[in-house]
Protein backbone atom coordinates (compact mmCIF):
# COMPACT_ATOMS: atom_id res chain seq x y z
CA UNK A 1 0.00 0.00 0.00
CA UNK A 2 1.14 3.28 -0.98
CA UNK A 3 1.92 5.64 1.98
CA UNK A 4 0.85 9.13 1.80
CA UNK A 5 2.82 12.05 2.34
CA UNK A 6 0.01 14.08 1.93
CA UNK A 7 0.07 16.71 4.48
CA UNK A 8 -1.58 19.32 2.40
CA UNK A 9 -4.09 20.83 4.90
CA UNK A 10 -5.88 23.58 2.64
CA UNK A 11 -8.64 24.86 5.27
CA UNK A 12 -10.63 26.87 3.44
CA UNK A 13 -10.74 30.20 5.54
CA UNK A 14 -14.30 31.55 4.59
CA UNK A 15 -14.52 34.60 5.97
CA UNK A 16 -16.85 36.40 8.70
CA UNK A 17 -19.97 36.07 6.42
CA UNK A 18 -19.41 32.80 6.14
CA UNK A 19 -20.28 31.87 9.66
CA UNK A 20 -21.99 35.03 10.35
CA UNK A 21 -23.69 35.42 14.08
CA UNK A 22 -26.93 36.98 12.33
CA UNK A 23 -28.32 33.78 11.20
CA UNK A 24 -31.58 34.30 12.30
CA UNK A 25 -32.78 31.48 14.38
CA UNK A 26 -35.54 28.51 13.19
CA UNK A 27 -38.73 30.10 14.78
CA UNK A 28 -41.54 28.05 14.11
CA UNK A 29 -43.46 29.60 17.19
CA UNK A 30 -45.08 32.55 14.90
CA UNK A 31 -43.78 34.71 17.11
CA UNK A 32 -41.32 37.53 15.29
CA UNK A 33 -38.11 37.04 14.09
CA UNK A 34 -35.80 38.23 16.40
CA UNK A 35 -33.98 40.01 13.62
CA UNK A 36 -36.37 42.59 12.68
CA UNK A 37 -35.95 45.19 14.94
CA UNK A 38 -32.26 45.51 15.34
CA UNK A 39 -30.99 48.87 14.72
CA UNK A 40 -27.50 49.47 14.20
CA UNK A 41 -25.44 53.25 14.41
CA UNK A 42 -22.99 53.75 12.15
CA UNK A 43 -22.19 57.63 13.39
CA UNK A 44 -21.87 58.84 16.90
CA UNK A 45 -23.68 61.46 17.44
CA UNK A 46 -22.60 64.28 16.58
CA UNK A 47 -21.64 66.88 18.86
CA UNK A 48 -21.12 70.63 17.31
CA UNK A 49 -24.04 71.90 15.59
CA UNK A 50 -23.94 72.08 11.74
CA UNK A 51 -22.39 68.35 12.00
CA UNK A 52 -24.29 64.51 11.19
CA UNK A 53 -26.45 63.56 8.65
CA UNK A 54 -29.21 66.31 8.86
CA UNK A 55 -26.50 68.68 7.85
CA UNK A 56 -25.23 66.17 5.19
CA UNK A 57 -22.17 65.12 6.89
CA UNK A 58 -21.65 61.96 6.71
CA UNK A 59 -24.40 60.86 4.02
CA UNK A 60 -26.05 58.02 5.30
CA UNK A 61 -26.17 55.98 2.03
CA UNK A 62 -29.13 53.34 0.99
CA UNK A 63 -29.21 50.99 3.83
CA UNK A 64 -29.40 53.75 6.59
CA UNK A 65 -31.84 56.35 7.28
CA UNK A 66 -31.04 59.86 9.36
CA UNK A 67 -32.96 60.12 12.55
CA UNK A 68 -32.00 62.24 15.01
CA UNK A 69 -29.45 63.34 13.53
CA UNK A 70 -27.36 59.72 13.34
CA UNK A 71 -27.36 57.38 10.60
CA UNK A 72 -29.83 54.36 11.70
CA UNK A 73 -30.02 50.52 9.68
CA UNK A 74 -33.25 51.00 8.24
CA UNK A 75 -35.13 48.79 9.95
CA UNK A 76 -37.45 45.93 8.67
CA UNK A 77 -36.46 42.69 6.80
CA UNK A 78 -35.94 44.16 3.30
CA UNK A 79 -32.64 45.67 5.07
CA UNK A 80 -31.46 42.81 7.06
CA UNK A 81 -29.99 39.26 6.82
CA UNK A 82 -30.92 36.87 6.35
CA UNK A 83 -34.13 38.55 5.24
CA UNK A 84 -36.36 36.35 7.24
CA UNK A 85 -35.94 32.66 8.90
CA UNK A 86 -37.37 29.62 7.61
CA UNK A 87 -40.79 29.56 6.75
CA UNK A 88 -41.43 33.16 6.32
CA UNK A 89 -41.49 35.64 3.85
CA UNK A 90 -40.79 39.24 3.85
CA UNK A 91 -43.33 40.97 2.27
CA UNK A 92 -43.70 44.49 3.01
CA UNK A 93 -40.89 44.88 4.97
CA UNK A 94 -42.20 42.34 7.86
CA UNK A 95 -41.64 38.65 8.45
CA UNK A 96 -44.40 36.87 7.58
CA UNK A 97 -45.25 33.37 8.61
CA UNK A 98 -45.73 31.28 4.88
CA UNK A 99 -48.92 29.52 5.45
CA UNK A 100 -48.90 26.25 4.09
CA UNK A 101 -51.72 26.38 1.67
CA UNK A 102 -50.11 27.35 -1.54
CA UNK A 103 -46.82 26.62 -0.60
CA UNK A 104 -46.49 22.60 -0.48
CA UNK A 105 -43.31 21.18 0.42
CA UNK A 106 -41.12 20.39 3.16
CA UNK A 107 -39.14 23.55 3.62
CA UNK A 108 -42.11 24.80 4.86
CA UNK A 109 -43.56 21.63 6.42
CA UNK A 110 -40.54 19.23 7.69
CA UNK A 111 -42.85 16.66 9.11
CA UNK A 112 -43.14 15.87 5.18
CA UNK A 113 -40.15 13.60 5.04
CA UNK A 114 -39.61 10.37 6.23
CA UNK A 115 -37.32 9.04 8.89
CA UNK A 116 -34.83 8.36 5.69
CA UNK A 117 -34.93 10.98 4.10
CA UNK A 118 -33.95 14.81 3.49
CA UNK A 119 -35.50 18.28 2.82
CA UNK A 120 -33.66 19.25 -0.53
CA UNK A 121 -34.86 22.17 -2.44
CA UNK A 122 -38.17 21.72 -0.88
CA UNK A 123 -38.57 18.00 -1.98
CA UNK A 124 -37.94 14.99 0.08
CA UNK A 125 -35.03 12.73 -1.14
CA UNK A 126 -33.45 9.84 0.52
CA UNK A 127 -29.62 9.74 0.74
CA UNK A 128 -27.50 8.42 -1.62
CA UNK A 129 -24.83 6.46 1.02
CA UNK A 130 -25.02 3.02 0.96
CA UNK A 131 -21.92 0.15 1.44
CA UNK A 132 -19.35 -1.20 -0.87
CA UNK A 133 -17.81 -4.50 0.97
CA UNK A 134 -14.72 -5.09 -0.90
CA UNK A 135 -14.37 -2.45 -3.21
CA UNK A 136 -11.58 0.33 -2.82
CA UNK A 137 -11.54 4.03 -1.00
CA UNK A 138 -12.05 5.43 -4.20
CA UNK A 139 -14.17 2.38 -5.53
CA UNK A 140 -18.11 1.70 -5.81
CA UNK A 141 -19.75 -1.27 -6.22
CA UNK A 142 -22.21 -1.68 -9.20
CA UNK A 143 -23.67 -4.35 -10.44
CA UNK A 144 -21.50 -6.61 -8.70
CA UNK A 145 -18.32 -5.12 -9.60
CA UNK A 146 -15.93 -2.68 -8.25
CA UNK A 147 -15.44 0.41 -10.59
CA UNK A 148 -14.11 3.99 -9.73
CA UNK A 149 -16.26 6.59 -8.18
CA UNK A 150 -17.36 9.82 -10.00
CA UNK A 151 -16.32 11.61 -6.30
CA UNK A 152 -14.97 10.21 -2.69
CA UNK A 153 -16.01 12.32 0.28
CA UNK A 154 -14.76 11.25 3.68
CA UNK A 155 -16.63 13.06 6.64
CA UNK A 156 -15.03 13.33 9.69
CA UNK A 157 -16.79 14.46 12.85
CA UNK A 158 -15.25 16.35 16.14
CA UNK A 159 -17.42 16.70 18.66
CA UNK A 160 -21.21 16.30 17.18
CA UNK A 161 -23.14 13.15 18.66
CA UNK A 162 -23.00 10.26 16.80
CA UNK A 163 -26.87 11.11 15.47
CA UNK A 164 -25.83 14.55 14.68
CA UNK A 165 -22.99 13.28 12.77
CA UNK A 166 -25.32 10.35 10.54
CA UNK A 167 -27.99 13.43 10.42
CA UNK A 168 -25.20 15.71 9.17
CA UNK A 169 -23.31 13.32 6.50
CA UNK A 170 -27.21 11.97 5.21
CA UNK A 171 -28.05 15.75 4.75
CA UNK A 172 -24.94 16.93 3.06
CA UNK A 173 -24.84 13.88 0.92
CA UNK A 174 -28.65 14.07 -0.28
CA UNK A 175 -28.44 18.27 -0.69
CA UNK A 176 -24.70 17.73 -2.90
CA UNK A 177 -26.03 14.96 -5.19
CA UNK A 178 -28.77 16.64 -5.85
CA UNK A 179 -26.99 19.50 -7.18
CA UNK A 180 -24.52 17.92 -9.27
CA UNK A 181 -24.70 15.25 -11.91
CA UNK A 182 -24.35 12.74 -9.40
CA UNK A 183 -28.62 12.98 -8.86
CA UNK A 184 -28.37 10.59 -11.99
CA UNK A 185 -25.91 8.27 -11.20
CA UNK A 186 -25.83 8.32 -7.23
CA UNK A 187 -24.61 4.81 -6.88
CA UNK A 188 -21.00 6.45 -8.64
CA UNK A 189 -20.77 8.41 -5.03
CA UNK A 190 -18.49 7.00 -2.68
CA UNK A 191 -18.83 8.31 0.89
CA UNK A 192 -16.35 7.31 3.93
CA UNK A 193 -17.41 8.17 7.47
CA UNK A 194 -14.94 8.93 10.16
CA UNK A 195 -16.60 9.36 14.25
CA UNK A 196 -14.72 11.23 16.47
CA UNK A 197 -11.49 9.50 14.97
CA UNK A 198 -9.23 11.41 17.13
CA UNK A 199 -10.04 10.23 20.49
CA UNK A 200 -7.64 7.66 20.67
CA UNK A 201 -4.79 10.07 19.50
CA UNK A 202 -4.19 13.80 18.24
CA UNK A 203 -4.27 13.03 14.46
CA UNK A 204 -5.78 11.55 11.48
CA UNK A 205 -4.76 10.61 7.98
CA UNK A 206 -7.76 10.37 5.96
CA UNK A 207 -7.26 7.74 2.93
CA UNK A 208 -7.00 7.88 -0.41
CA UNK A 209 -5.87 10.43 -3.04
CA UNK A 210 -8.60 11.72 -5.31
CA UNK A 211 -11.05 12.02 -1.98
CA UNK A 212 -11.98 15.38 -0.49
CA UNK A 213 -12.28 15.45 3.64
CA UNK A 214 -15.10 17.59 5.00
CA UNK A 215 -14.04 17.70 8.39
CA UNK A 216 -17.24 18.79 10.72
CA UNK A 217 -16.57 19.60 14.01
CA UNK A 218 -18.40 21.45 16.82
CA UNK A 219 -16.27 22.60 20.13
CA UNK A 220 -18.59 20.90 22.57
CA UNK A 221 -17.50 18.98 25.48
CA UNK A 222 -16.74 16.13 23.30
CA UNK A 223 -14.60 18.05 20.79
CA UNK A 224 -10.82 16.59 20.92
CA UNK A 225 -7.62 18.21 19.73
CA UNK A 226 -7.26 17.03 16.12
CA UNK A 227 -4.99 17.66 12.66
CA UNK A 228 -6.42 16.10 9.93
CA UNK A 229 -4.25 15.48 6.65
CA UNK A 230 -5.73 15.04 3.25
CA UNK A 231 -5.74 15.24 -0.06
CA UNK A 232 -7.96 18.54 -0.11
CA UNK A 233 -9.31 19.06 3.41
CA UNK A 234 -12.51 21.42 4.31
CA UNK A 235 -13.76 22.43 7.53
CA UNK A 236 -17.26 23.25 8.79
CA UNK A 237 -18.20 24.42 11.83
CA UNK A 238 -21.29 23.16 12.95
CA UNK A 239 -23.00 25.69 14.76
CA UNK A 240 -26.49 24.45 14.43
CA UNK A 241 -27.72 21.66 12.28
CA UNK A 242 -30.54 23.24 9.91
CA UNK A 243 -27.51 25.73 7.99
CA UNK A 244 -24.59 23.30 7.62
CA UNK A 245 -26.06 20.97 5.29
CA UNK A 246 -25.67 23.93 2.58
CA UNK A 247 -21.96 24.88 3.95
CA UNK A 248 -21.13 21.47 3.24
CA UNK A 249 -22.29 22.00 -0.21
CA UNK A 250 -20.65 25.01 -0.46
CA UNK A 251 -17.25 23.72 0.65
CA UNK A 252 -18.02 21.02 -1.59
CA UNK A 253 -18.35 23.46 -4.24
CA UNK A 254 -14.66 24.41 -3.22
CA UNK A 255 -13.53 21.51 -3.17
CA UNK A 256 -14.24 21.04 -7.07
CA UNK A 257 -12.77 24.73 -7.89
CA UNK A 258 -15.37 27.11 -7.65
CA UNK A 259 -14.59 30.30 -5.53
CA UNK A 260 -16.66 32.30 -3.39
CA UNK A 261 -18.71 34.94 -5.07
CA UNK A 262 -19.04 37.37 -1.93
CA UNK A 263 -15.91 38.79 -2.95
CA UNK A 264 -15.02 40.06 -6.60
CA UNK A 265 -12.08 38.79 -7.80
CA UNK A 266 -11.81 39.49 -11.50
CA UNK A 267 -8.65 37.45 -12.44
CA UNK A 268 -8.60 35.04 -15.74
CA UNK A 269 -8.32 32.12 -13.38
CA UNK A 270 -11.76 32.68 -11.60
CA UNK A 271 -13.98 29.52 -12.67
CA UNK A 272 -16.92 31.43 -11.04
CA UNK A 273 -16.75 35.11 -11.87
CA UNK A 274 -19.82 37.45 -10.63
CA UNK A 275 -21.88 38.88 -12.92
CA UNK A 276 -20.35 42.41 -11.42
CA UNK A 277 -23.90 44.51 -12.82
CA UNK A 278 -26.29 41.47 -10.93
CA UNK A 279 -24.91 40.49 -8.10
CA UNK A 280 -25.23 43.09 -5.75
CA UNK A 281 -21.33 44.14 -5.46
CA UNK A 282 -19.85 46.91 -3.43
CA UNK A 283 -16.40 48.28 -3.01
CA UNK A 284 -14.80 47.48 0.44
CA UNK A 285 -13.16 49.26 2.85
CA UNK A 286 -10.91 49.14 5.68
CA UNK A 287 -12.71 47.40 8.83
CA UNK A 288 -15.32 46.21 6.87
CA UNK A 289 -15.27 42.59 8.47
CA UNK A 290 -15.02 41.09 5.36
CA UNK A 291 -11.81 43.11 3.72
CA UNK A 292 -9.09 40.94 4.71
CA UNK A 293 -10.70 37.91 3.18
CA UNK A 294 -11.57 39.80 -0.22
CA UNK A 295 -8.22 41.51 -0.55
CA UNK A 296 -6.27 38.28 -0.29
CA UNK A 297 -2.67 38.98 -2.10
CA UNK A 298 -2.73 35.77 -3.80
CA UNK A 299 -5.42 35.99 -6.07
CA UNK A 300 -6.50 40.13 -5.94
CA UNK A 301 -4.07 41.22 -8.74
CA UNK A 302 -2.51 44.73 -7.59
CA UNK A 303 -4.09 47.72 -7.86
CA UNK A 304 -7.32 46.10 -8.34
CA UNK A 305 -9.76 47.41 -5.55
CA UNK A 306 -11.29 44.77 -3.78
CA UNK A 307 -15.49 44.23 -3.59
CA UNK A 308 -17.57 41.99 -1.93
CA UNK A 309 -21.03 40.72 -3.48
CA UNK A 310 -23.43 38.74 -2.54
CA UNK A 311 -23.21 36.80 -5.64
CA UNK A 312 -25.26 35.94 -9.10
CA UNK A 313 -28.77 34.29 -8.67
CA UNK A 314 -29.14 30.86 -9.44
CA UNK A 315 -31.88 29.19 -12.31
CA UNK A 316 -33.89 29.26 -9.39
CA UNK A 317 -33.69 33.16 -8.52
CA UNK A 318 -31.87 32.43 -4.97
CA UNK A 319 -28.79 33.23 -4.72
CA UNK A 320 -25.83 31.19 -5.73
CA UNK A 321 -24.36 28.40 -3.08
CA UNK A 322 -21.17 30.01 -3.63
CA UNK A 323 -22.45 33.31 -2.82
CA UNK A 324 -22.84 35.26 0.99
CA UNK A 325 -24.62 33.20 3.29
CA UNK A 326 -26.95 35.75 4.55
CA UNK A 327 -30.08 34.75 2.24
CA UNK A 328 -32.13 31.94 3.16
CA UNK A 329 -31.59 30.87 0.13
CA UNK A 330 -28.27 30.42 0.65
CA UNK A 331 -28.31 29.30 3.96
CA UNK A 332 -30.75 26.42 3.71
CA UNK A 333 -30.06 23.44 1.41
CA UNK A 334 -34.04 23.19 2.11
CA UNK A 335 -35.11 26.10 0.62
CA UNK A 336 -37.10 26.19 -3.06
CA UNK A 337 -34.45 28.60 -4.16
CA UNK A 338 -31.27 26.72 -3.04
CA UNK A 339 -28.79 25.57 -5.82
CA UNK A 340 -25.70 26.56 -7.95
CA UNK A 341 -25.79 29.09 -10.91
CA UNK A 342 -25.85 27.29 -14.37
CA UNK A 343 -22.48 28.43 -15.16
CA UNK A 344 -21.40 27.06 -11.79
CA UNK A 345 -23.68 23.36 -12.12
CA UNK A 346 -21.55 23.74 -16.00
CA UNK A 347 -17.77 23.71 -14.21
CA UNK A 348 -19.12 21.24 -11.69
CA UNK A 349 -20.58 19.03 -14.36
CA UNK A 350 -17.08 19.05 -16.16
CA UNK A 351 -15.07 17.09 -12.62
CA UNK A 352 -18.22 14.96 -11.80
CA UNK A 353 -19.52 12.36 -14.99
CA UNK A 354 -21.48 9.24 -14.28
CA UNK A 355 -18.95 7.66 -16.78
ZN1 LIG B 1 -16.44 29.73 0.73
Amino acid sequence: MRILALALLMILFCGCMEQPQEVAENNQSGTSPHRENISTLQAPAPVDSGMGCEYGNPGCGDEYECRGNRCVLKQGCEFSYPRCPRGYSCENNSCIFIQDEGHPGCYYDDSLCGDREFCVNNNCVESAIKEHPGCGFNEVLVEGECTDASYTIHFVSNGLTSEEFDELVGNSVAAFVYHTPLVKCPEKLRVHKSFQPCREGNSFLAGGTENVTVYLYNRSETFTECSIASHHLVSISVEDMETAAATSVHELGHSLGLWDQYCYWPVPENPNPVDFEKAGCSLLEEGDCMFSYCSNPDRLPEGTAPHKCIGNSNYLGGVTVMGLRADPSRVYSSHPKFGFTESGYEYVAEKITCN
